[in-house]
């Protein structure tokens, strides 16, 4: 089984899952993330919000995509944890950091051809919430052949809730950024900076 499982046990940061040098510039990255949203925290909470909301839809989603995952990964040819090139992108990590769930200890990019860093023989051992969401939304043709067999509300259900995910992910990220640059205009210190 490849993209369905999940397993609980994420290595630490350096414990060799990566070359040093791209886990230290991974580590340094989610450090320096942390420190401006912790900096701005209190204009957040609505980014924050709508990040608890992305998380409790991913949730809801867990169900159905796992039951496709146990039905189409074991079999599956050319499984798409080897032959995608996926990576956490900066959306993924500010849901991460704004719901407080673990960070992943690297990037999931991988060379072309080369498996994901997260893929273990029981599949991925990412639990679901901090998967890339390119990887949660993935469904593959396989996985959307069983679908078509299910009653159509159910897919039309899927693809409505996905497409809400992606707008919230938006919402997230523009409220991120429009709370910090007002916040940033508006402080004293950037004003007194400004005027040298
Ligand atoms: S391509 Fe489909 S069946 Fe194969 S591992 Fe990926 S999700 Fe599973
Ligand atoms: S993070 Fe990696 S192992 Fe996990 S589902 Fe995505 S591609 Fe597969």
């Amino acid at each position: 089984m490849m993209k369905g499982d999940s397993g609980k046990n994420i290595p630490a940061i350096g414990s060799g899952m990566d070359p040093v040098p791209r886990t230290w510039k991974w580590h340094q990255s989610n450090c320096a993330l942390a420190r401006l949203l912790s900096r701005h925290q209190r204009v957040l909470n609505k980014a924050t919000a709508v990040a608890l909301e992305i998380r409790r839809e991913i949730d809801e989603l867990t169900p159905l995509m796992t039951e496709l995952c146990r039905r189409t990964c074991r079999f599956c040819p050319e499984p798409c944890c080897i032959t995608n090139t996926v990576w956490i992108d900066f959306r993924d990590l500010l849901f991460f950091h704004l719901t407080d769930e673990p960070i992943p200890p690297c990037q999931a990019a991988s060379d072309p051809g080369d498996a994901c860093p997260f893929l273990s023989h029981r599949g991925c051992r990412l639990p679901r919430r901090i998967r890339p969401w390119m990887c949660i939304k993935y469904i593959c043709p396989a996985q959307r052949a069983v679908l078509q067999k299910k009653e159509r509300p159910v897919s039309a259900a899927l693809c409505a809730d996905i497409q809400k995910i992606e707008r919230n992910r938006l919402r997230m990220e523009v409220e991120v950024i429009r709370r910090i640059r007002r916040k940033i205009r508006t402080s004293p210190s950037s004003s007194s900076a400004c005027s040298g």
